[in-house]
């Protein structure tokens, strides 16, 4: 059963959703022009558009698309008001059994079927309306554009099958989609994003790059592998994570990718909280019995195992703030639909770090993971990101309704704290009231991609309760136990979600510290002398640790070079005999094109400065 709208929620739509809604009740009027015994089911705006739910013997399809199109710049163009009528109950199933609703007559014979049921969720006590635009008379509690023609632009995309209520035992539906927008413009830009984002999709680019594969009948659904190029991604944000943490005073630490249940009762993840999104235990057996003497678990989540490494010996306010980094490998049990590329996947390699400090470190140690964000930011060239701040409810401390940890000072300190770094840093934020973990405040970091997608990347959060449920704690100056706050973050988030988001964000055209194939040397011609200069240029780059490849096969220079752009390679050294003698190289920079010839130093200096720098 599909989740009925409060009135509460229609009343928070916004003009869009408002628009787009408005554009179904026209696609039905539409719909009915051209076969008036279609029935409508329910027809709500969602993400990117709306749709109408139909049911209809002729099947519609892409081909209709244009004739009902054309009904429906009719009833725009008319510009109908969308009248509301408040009926009462008895009314309502009346003009249902007589077919009017979700009609544009009566239509006797033909009663509004799936109206009657809609009808029957409609609550007791809650009012009945209408909305009337034209003939079209529909059971609809709003609400609506004034006018059918404040509709400023609309299309119809696709046409999907959808069970009545969602309910797979109730007949099945045609489910048209459109989009609508406020203006041409903007419908415009929509669908110029959608092209360039198919054009972007990282399950294509990542296919035809050789960058990871996805084999799910031996290995498994959501278990990516990562082949040789994708590898040299993963280990370049490894590497840069690991120098940017070091310089920021992380030490690195490896945990195994199994733990005793135990583990998990103790952070409260199991026996529920967490128990859908892990995988089945692994069940060790006594030896001559059939009892389990023993569960395991594949991790989920660092936090545990670093847990137990603060734990590992005694601190004191000395060691703090302690400052845990791994590039720890989760596994989530997501489910089967959920799967998507490299963005929902069920063994995931994280950038995680767990800073434990004292509260009164707490405001440097979050500003300076803010720092590390923004520097981030700035080296992948995201110019738009934005941080969503989510904080408790401070009547859900206690009682029946209790949703966080009872400790209403920390909560405040905390959050107040967060808040001003927010504020003192520019970071444009949102914040979300009641949507905190249930253990502290949470910041889920949310960039657009070049081509304007939304990604949310990371999530930042305060753990003031799970430290205690393991017991940590530290000596503190005055000599007394306490225990220490934890913050959680991953601001490259998983190697597969972030490389996914950077294959999108580059179209694979990535900089030259994190190019896969970084240069390739290609000669004009296979002249013997000509090939042993390149190959000395090729092994020099190699001795550098730049990847660098080489093609001194005789083809056609163009060739060759159409060849390299095609497989994305960063910078292209083109020699022929007059570079040579002259101790050059020519320079061609995918994308940018030829750059001219310079001396051999100068170039192989300028490229490891480039790569040293990743400034390219
Ligand atoms: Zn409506
Ligand atoms: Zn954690």
């Amino acid at each position: 059963m599909q989740d009925r709208k409060t009135l509460d929620d229609r009343a928070k739509m916004t003009e869009l959703e408002r628009i787009r809604h408005s554009a179904a009740h026209v696609m039905a009027t539409a719909i009915l022009r051209l076969w008036p015994d279609a029935q409508f089911a329910a027809g709500p705006p969602v993400e990117n558009g709306f749709y109408y739910d139909v049911d209809l013997k002729h099947r519609i399809s892409p081909e209709d698309f244009p004739k009902i199109e054309e009904e429906m710049k009719k009833e725009i163009k008319a510009n109908n008001p969308f009248e509301k009528i408040v009926v009462t109950r008895e009314q309502a199933i009346k003009d249902s059994e007589s077919g009017r609703l979700g009609g544009l007559t009566e239509r006797p014979g033909n009663p509004s079927k799936f109206k009657i049921g809609n009808l029957e969720s409609i609550p007791d006590g809650e009012p009945i309306s209408y909305y009337k635009n034209g003939d079209f008379l529909d059971l609809c509690a709003g609400p609506h554009v004034m006018r059918t023609g404040n509709i400023g632009a609309f299309k119809l995309t696709t046409v999907a099958s959808a069970y009545y209520k969602g309910d797979e035992r109730n007949p099945q539906l045609q489910r048209i989609y459109g989009t609508a927008f406020k203006n041409k413009t903007e419908m415009e830009a929509y669908f110029t994003m959608i092209e360039e984002a198919k054009k972007r999709d990282h399950r294509k680019i990542g296919a035809e790059m050789g960058l990871f594969a996805i084999e799910t009948d031996l290995v498994g659904p959501g278990l990516p592998l990562w082949l040789p190029k994708g590898t040299v991604l993963v280990e370049e944000l490894e590497k840069l994570a690991k120098e940017t943490e070091f310089q920021a005073g992380y030490v690195r630490v490896r945990t195994p990718h199994i733990a005793k249940e135990k583990l998990y009762l103790t952070s409260g993840h199991l026996p529920i909280l967490y128990k859908d999104s892990m995988f089945p235990p692994m069940e060790l057996k006594e030896s001559d019995a059939d009892k389990i003497s023993q569960r395991y678990y594949l991790k989920g989540m660092n936090c545990p195992h670093h847990h137990l490494i603060f734990a590992s010996e005694p601190r004191s306010y000395r060691d703090l703030p302690l400052r845990l980094a791994e590039y720890g490998c989760c596994y989530r049990y997501e489910q089967s639909g959920e799967l998507f590329g490299l963005m929902r996947v069920r063994s995931l390699n994280m950038n995680d770090a767990h800073i434990y400090c004292g509260i009164e470190q707490f405001a440097q140690e979050f500003n300076a993971v803010n720092d590390m964000y923004q520097k981030y930011f700035k080296l992948f060239g995201l110019g738009k990101y934005q941080m969503r701040f989510s904080t408790h409810d401070p009547s859900r401390l206690t009682g029946d309704n209790a949703k966080y940890v009872n400790e209403p000072e920390l909560w405040k300190q905390t959050e107040d704290m967060v808040r001003q770094t927010l504020i003192d840093s520019k970071i444009p934020y949102v914040e979300v009231p009641n949507e905190a973990a249930f253990y502290g405040p949470k910041i889920d970091v949310q960039v657009w991609s070049v081509s304007g997608r939304e990604f949310t990347l990371a999530t930042n959060q305060v753990d003031f309760a799970v430290p205690k449920k393991f017991g940590l704690t530290y000596r503190d100056r005055d000599n007394s136990e306490k225990t220490p706050l934890c913050i959680h973050r991953a601001p490259l988030g998983t190697h597969e979600r972030f490389i996914g988001f950077l294959i999108e964000h580059y179209a694979g055209n990535f900089p030259l510290w994190l190019a896969p194939e970084q240069v390739r040397v290609l000669t004009i011609g296979d002249d013997e002398k000509l090939v042993n200069y390149a190959k000395q240029i090729v092994n020099e780059l190699r001795g550098h640790f730049v990847r660098a490849e080489s093609d001194f096969s005789s083809d056609k220079i163009n060739g060759k070079i159409q060849q390299a752009e095609m497989a994305k390679v960063h910078t292209m050294l083109v020699i022929g005999g007059r570079d040579m003698e002259a101790g050059n190289v020519s320079v061609r920079v995918h994308g940018k094109g030829n750059l001219g010839a310079k001396p051999r130093a100068d170039v192989i200096a300028e490229i490891l400065n480039a790569i040293k720098n990743r400034s390219a």
